[in-house]
């Protein structure tokens, strides 16, 4: 984000509304010139002619070299530190029209802003301590949260939920540190040298807190990132139908002669607020010709992504070897899966109750009979297999932060090891303090300058 020539003392301006069409379209303008700026290209209808903080003020927007009035506007003007960035933040909202805004924004810019960088407000909130890393990603996940968990667990980030859980391993980490440092620091003041039961035994703690955060990011990954879906079972069972079906419109292609879906089709349902990314796919049978062997090559890379199998069986054709092969090969896989008996409007050809040890389905893509029973299996079947508790009880985590827990976690383990060995003294705080450096990438007190860079171009202009 530091690109040549700027700096966090510039005054920032940018549309914090989407551009295009709309009943209204608000500029913000952030920094210490922020007043000034917003004061050469707006006036109050009446007097006095100034923005007092925290008032809103009806007036327009003028061009100050021509003096021509170019949009009616309400300014609100929140004093530093009383804003989103912390800073003097003029907001002007306008006329929601694509060439208003346009001519409002140049005008702010000739006045002494620049344009802002993409989350630059969100990275001043961060820098000026308004809110720490996470919650400033918190921010990214409130904005492009896709269902009504993933938008929960935002909300919980952005509480500071994840950021007080680290404070606190944080803490226990410097109940460590502080003695051995005192201990190395005053060895004349005869303070006792902490023993290496009580740096286990504190260390254990530790470990556990990192593995219990862990475990919620395996059970959020659910919400968070979905469920990779794929559709198994022979040629003509109703996998397209059925894909259609979820989907509630005709995405797959449909017809009555074996292996037409030859490539690999992928469309996301949610499902109590989980996204199931579905992917529809060749039948795993024996190819017949180039084409289709292709799309079963392909199928089977997918059979080995996906997260949750639902195997598709026949009811209105006999059950054949085929068929518990696949079986076989779904349970061999060890994922989560589903036997679903499609076809249920036909006169049955067998008997659920011989497959009845898998978990199953009964439906009819046909007449839609039994999709609201699949739709429920798949979401307790995934939600099982995870060990998923209620999201309001979920600690959020995303990917950046995982990682730097797992990296915690491995320093824990080594320091755990190094400890009963010769790892002592300098070297041991040495150690301490780098697992203590690594916790606070995740709030954003030691966080590589690149890895700020990478989180807030993530965010759009305005944001
Ligand atoms: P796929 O090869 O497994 O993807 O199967 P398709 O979805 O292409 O379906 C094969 C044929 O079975 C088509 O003619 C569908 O209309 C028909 N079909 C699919 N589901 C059902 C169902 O639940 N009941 C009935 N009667 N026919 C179905």
């Amino acid at each position: 984000m530091k690109q040549k020539g700027l700096t966090e003392s510039d005054t920032i301006a940018a549309l914090a509304t989407p551009f295009g069409v709309g009943g209204l379209g608000v500029i913000r303008i952030s920094g210490p010139k922020a007043l000034e700026v917003a004061l050469k290209v707006f006036r109050p209808k009446s007097p006095p002619f100034e923005l007092p903080p925290r008032k809103v003020r009806y007036g327009f927007v003028y061009d100050p070299s021509s003096g021509e009035v170019v949009d009616e506007a309400i300014a609100v003007y929140m004093k530093a530190p009383y804003s989103y960035t912390r800073e003097d933040v003029v907001e002007l909202s306008c006329h929601g029209g694509y060439l208003v805004l346009r001519k409002v924004l140049e005008l702010v810019l000739k006045s002494g802003a620049r344009e802002a960088l993409p989350g630059e407000f969100t990275k001043r909130a961060f820098l000026n301590g308004r809110i720490d890393l996470a919650q400033a990603e918190a921010v990214l996940e409130l904005i492009s949260a896709q269902s009504e968990q993933a938008l929960r667990l935002a909300e919980r980030q952005l509480e500071g939920v994840l950021s007080k859980r680290i404070a606190s391993l944080k803490g226990r980490l410097i109940g460590l540190v502080a003695p051995l440092e005192a201990w190395l620091d005053l060895p004349e003041e005869e303070v006792p040298e902490p023993s290496v039961e009580e740096l286990r035994e504190g260390l254990k703690g530790v470990l556990e807190e990192v593995e219990e955060l862990l475990g919620h990011w395996r059970q959020e990954v659910v919400y968070r990132e979905g469920v990779k879906t794929a559709f198994v079972g022979r040629a003509n069972v109703g996998k397209s139908s059925l894909f259609n079906a979820l989907l509630g419109r005709d995405r797959a292609i449909v017809t009555p002669i074996p292996g037409t879906t030859t490539d690999v089709i992928e469309e996301t349902v949610i499902i109590e607020g989980i996204p199931f990314c579905l992917m529809d796919m060749a039948g795993i049978g024996r190819p017949k010709d180039p084409v289709e062997e292709e799309g079963v090559r392909r199928a089977r890379r997918k059979f080995e992504e996906a997260d949750l199998l639902l195997l598709v069986f026949d009811l209105g054709g006999p059950l054949e070897d085929e068929d518990l092969e696949l079986l076989r090969q779904v349970e061999e896989a060890g994922k989560p899966y589903l036997l679903v008996l499609n076809k249920r409007d036909l006169p049955w050809a067998f008997d659920p109750k011989e497959v009845a040890k898998a978990p199953f389905v009964l439906t009819s893509a046909l007449t839609g009979e039994g999709l609201k029973e699949l739709r429920e299996a798949m979401a307790r079947v995934v939600l099982k297999a995870h060990g998923v508790g209620s999201p309001s009880e979920l600690v959020p985590l995303n990917t950046r932060h995982k990682r730097v827990l797992e990296r915690a976690r491995a320093k824990v383990l080594g320091i755990m090891e190094g400890l009963e060995g010769t790892l002592k003294g300098d070297l041991l705080l040495y150690e301490l303090r780098e697992l203590l450096d690594l916790l606070g990438e995740i709030t954003g007190e030691t966080t590589p300058e690149e890895v700020l860079e990478e989180i807030f171009s993530r965010f759009c202009i305005g944001k």
